[in-house]
């Protein structure tokens, strides 16, 4: 399929100022802040079906024009598995789980990093930089060794070796910056005055990609809105992209209205649950969490994030230790191995039980137990 890219653009949420799909930008020259995407997406519903199962199926609907700069690792659609969950008041609460641990790196970010490296290619851009200290740096490294784009993966000092493995197996450049997870983002955002930043927070074409957890979500319930989604949210890539996936659908006509979207923090690390119950006073510093995944002190989009969970109605949770490690424990000896980060989210669902509503609660299980086994023996004393 090949359609014309003109429909399509980047636009400065700051300025409205708008820039071609393919300019080889990342934030807007105007302002230096942030970028969205526009894309008129289209829903072929008969001819979806006849697709191959994987998030190109959507092919109308993502903003890569033609097939021959796809970069895909198969990207499978993920199982939306019926489970049971105590609830911490008793009883018991059906939840439908959207296994994202599936995807090839063993974590949605995988559909960010599909479209995003696509879009790279497309740009024949002939490298690339991205920081991260776990998921979405072995994401955005297994695609651009698919795609043959070589890659620097900004790490702080103090990142686990563990979840660096994918990234220097794949043969990325691995840079280490001594200091905090923010002296690494500044250290990749000075490489990125001469580098494109393919950065899964700050470049808007990631989030046309964790958008297609939406589609696939309303597909697998025969083209409707699931009533509820808990979603683990430290930058918010793949709430944003539910809630720009949900906004899709209901303008195409697809579905007539918006899921509630439940945003799941640590209260070790919840700056956009603080600024959900609009809590005065100094942010508290982040205290050690085994969620790592979410532990973001100050998330880009926060206000983006916000405006997502209060348009759908729903609600920012915090969720403790204790219940995350309560809720990894259950999940693991109900035959689900799944990373801490993503047992933030059944622990939201049990500690909310039946205030949830409306049915059915779709959970994203956001990332597969074997990148973090440490982790998860450490927890669970096993
Ligand atoms: C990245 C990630 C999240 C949340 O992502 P944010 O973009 O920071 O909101 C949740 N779970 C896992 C396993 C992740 O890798």
């Amino acid at each position: 399929m090949s359609t014309t890219a003109d429909h399509g653009f980047l636009i400065c949420r700051d300025s409205g100022e708008r820039y071609p799909l393919d300019a080889p930008i990342w934030r807007s020259p105007a302002t230096g802040g942030l970028l969205d995407l526009h894309w008129p997406a289209a829903f072929p519903i008969d001819e979806i079906r006849r697709r191959p199962p994987t998030l190109w199926r959507y092919r109308e609907a993502l903003p890569v024009p033609d097939d021959a700069d796809i970069v895909s690792l198969g990207e499978p659609i993920t199982p939306l598995l019926p489970h049971t969950l105590p609830t911490a008041r008793g009883g018991e609460r059906s939840l439908l789980l959207k296994l994202d641990s599936l995807h090839a790196s063993g974590s949605y970010k995988d559909r960010g990093s599909a479209v995003l490296i696509s879009h790279c290619k497309r740009l024949r851009l002939p490298r690339v930089v991205e920081d991260s200290s776990g998921n979405a740096g072995a994401s955005i490294a297994m695609y651009c060794a698919r795609a043959g784009i070589p890659c620097d993966i900004y790490v702080p000092q103090s990142a686990s070796p563990g979840k660096l493995v994918q990234v220097r197996a794949a043969g990325a450049n691995l840079v280490r910056v001594p200091g905090s997870r923010e002296d690494t983002a500044r250290a990749a955002w000075d490489a990125a005055r001469e580098i494109y930043y393919a950065s899964h927070c700050w470049n808007p074409f990631f989030f046309h990609g964790t958008k297609t957890f939406a589609y696939e979500v309303c597909e697998q319930l025969g083209w409707k809105p699931p009533g509820s989604v808990i979603i683990p949210t430290g930058n918010g890539t793949l709430l944003i992209g539910a809630w720009i996936g949900f906004r899709d659908l209901l303008d195409a006509g697809v579905i007539d209205r918006i899921p509630r979207l439940i945003a799941v923090q640590t209260e070790a690390c919840a700056p956009l649950a603080r600024a959900w119950r609009t809590e005065a006073g100094e942010t508290p510093a982040p205290t050690p969490t085994i969620a790592e995944g979410i532990a973001i002190a100050q998330p880009i989009r926060s206000a983006q994030c916000l405006e997502a969970v209060r348009a759908s109605g729903g609600t920012i949770v915090t969720v403790s230790e204790q219940q995350i490690t309560a809720a990894l424990g259950a999940a693991t000896r109900a035959g689900l191995f799944i990373e801490p980060t993503s047992a933030t989210a059944l622990a939201a669902a049990a500690q909310l039980g039946h205030d949830i509503a409306p049915e059915p609660v779709v959970v994203a299980i956001t990332g597969h137990g074997l990148k973090a086994p440490g982790t998860i023996a450490d927890a669970l004393g096993v």
